[in-house]
């Protein structure tokens, strides 16, 4: 994939309009199949990584109308079982089709609360897109109907001409519900519950709700006025947000139930709790957790080093380690906030990268150099215990593991220095401890995880959780799933009350 400007694209794509806006009828399906997938325009990768601002522009009326035309309708829809939460893909497509916007988007909204948000972040290409048929016929699932960049195309619309409705609240229950956490777990269970007519408090220990989507993702692939509009959405609703406040710390769990009179609570804390490679040098200067430096990056703006309250020192070389998205994002932040160079050091090769291929594409485009089949060993530091380098092995590819993926193997002897002042180690999080630590009957997993039944509840009466709490770390989409679920066994549970 190389980078093509947005007005060559625009061209193509109104060219390809016309033609298919007088066959439009009569279109049969191989034709369909045989219409190009439409590219997503982006900004040009040498102006993006001097700003923070959104990468991809998302389609044109044309570029949709176009790349909807590619749906053959099929009729046993195996998009829509790919959907975790089983949207109505066939459907909002062919309202695309026909132009009509509302209509598509409110289809949509009948399953995925979120959709501005899921059709940017949602790893289609292994969900709905995968299974797509279109992929299928053209033996390539990168092929398939772009179905999350359309499904982002009308939720924009939608949030662009202010027809975004704010959903029917039913009389006033005088029942109240505690969630703990605002990410997408935590908003959609408040969105379901507050539809009932209950009272919704939702607590946040940061000053800032929205979760990850917020203080992880960082603002060139998430806006974070998309999701301050879902959080007035909320507030206007009636759901109330009370932030910097941590529960299990200002609260005890336990206490919303017993001492505050809530009628259930919902817990969504998420896996806040970065791993560690535990080698020599991790606890030297310049070593940071991709949490924290995307946490410092998008909530405290540390990139403004004028008027951040906790700049970022300037780094010039940064390694950061792993291979996923939360690796992609640290690099891709790392290239805008000024390091000359940025490599992703990565223990297997990049067809076991669980980045998406575009997160991939983009950071190749944006100039992050890829050392794969390598690791850290150790970091080096100098007298004053700042990061000067960094050791690597290297290694082979051996048998699958219990991921199925091939099992990367020590070469010995390989080890080699990478010049760095910086490395951000993004292998993966842990469940957040602190209200597993702080309530003497929850349940967890050896990982930490809170164990629930199949609606979401845990070991304690009227306590319910999901997302990333209970999954690990998982998927907005999976959250916002495991949210839906919480959300109807509370609402029958207070029903019944
Ligand atoms: C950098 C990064 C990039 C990602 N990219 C993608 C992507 O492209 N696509 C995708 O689908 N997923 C992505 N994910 C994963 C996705 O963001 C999560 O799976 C999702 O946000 C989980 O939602 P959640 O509601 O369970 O928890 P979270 O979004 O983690 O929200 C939990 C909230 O609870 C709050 N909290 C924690 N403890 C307490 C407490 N004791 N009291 C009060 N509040 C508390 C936290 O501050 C937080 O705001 C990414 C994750 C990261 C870190």
């Amino acid at each position: 994939m190389s980078y093509i400007d947005p007005a060559t694209l625009q061209q193509e794509a109104i060219k390809l309009y016309s033609e298919l806006k007088q066959k439009e009828s009569e279109l049969k399906n191989k034709e369909r199949t045989a219409i190009p997938q439409q590219e997503m325009p982006a900004q040009d990768p040498n102006k993006r990584i001097k700003n923070m601002s959104e990468v991809t522009y998302g389609y044109t009326a044309e570029q949709a109308y176009v790349e909807a035309m590619r749906c053959i309708q099929c009729k046993n829809a195996p998009c829509v079982n790919g959907c975790p939460v089983g949207i109505n893909i066939p459907e909002f497509v062919k309202s695309i089709q026909k132009g009509d916007y509302q209509e598509s988007v409110d289809i949509i909204k009948q399953n995925s609360l979120l959709p501005a948000i899921c059709g940017r972040v949602c790893p289609q290409e292994v969900q709905c897109q995968e299974t797509c048929t279109v992929g299928k016929v053209l033996k390539d699932k990168n092929l398939s109907v772009a179905i999350g960049r359309l499904e982002r195309f009308v939720a924009d619309w939608e949030q662009e001409h202010g027809k975004q409705s704010v959903p029917k609240i039913k009389p006033e229950t005088g029942k109240k519900v505690a969630i703990v956490g605002s990410g997408p777990a935590g908003i959609t269970v408040a969105a379901d519950v507050r539809r009932e007519g209950h009272t919704v408090v939702m607590f946040e220990a940061f000053h800032k709700p929205g979760g990850v989507i917020v203080y992880g993702i960082p603002e060139f692939r998430m806006p974070k006025r998309i999701v301050d509009i879902e959080m007035k959405t909320l507030e206007k609703m009636g759901v109330e947000i009370r932030t910097n406040f941590l529960v299990g710390r200002t609260r005890k769990l336990e206490d919303l139930i017993e001492k505050d009179g809530f009628d259930a609570v919902f817990v969504g804390t998420g896996a806040g709790l970065p791993r560690f490679m535990n080698i020599e040098g991790e606890n030297l200067v310049g070593v940071f957790s991709a949490n924290e430096y995307l946490t410092r990056a998008n909530l405290m703006k540390a990139y403004d080093r004028q008027k951040a309250d906790t700049p970022i020192f300037q780094a010039k070389k940064i390694a950061v380690l792993g291979g996923g998205n939360v690796a992609m994002d640290a690099a891709r932040m790392a290239r805008r906030i000024g390091a000359e160079k940025v490599y992703i050091v990565y223990r297997r090769t990049e067809v076991e990268m669980p980045a998406r291929i575009e997160e991939v594409a983009h950071a190749k485009e944006e100039g992050i150099e890829f050392h794969l089949l390598k690791n850290a060993k150790r970091i080096l530091g100098d007298d004053k215990g700042c990061v000067i380098g960094m050791e690597c092995i290297s290694y082979e590819l051996g048998e699958p593991d219990d991921s199925g993926r091939r099992r990367p193997v020590i070469i010995e002897g390989s080890e080699t220095v990478l010049d760095v002042d910086t490395v951000i180690v993004a292998i993966g999080n842990d469940s957040n401890p602190l209200i597993r630590q702080t309530t003497k009957d929850l349940v967890t997993n050896k990982w930490g995880n809170i164990i629930v039944d199949e609606n979401c509840k845990t070991s304690i009466d009227r306590i319910y959780a999901g997302g990333d709490i209970v999954l690990g770390a998982a998927t907005v989409i999976l959250a916002m799933g495991q949210g839906r679920t919480a959300a109807k066994s509370i609402n029958s549970l207070l029903a019944s009350r």
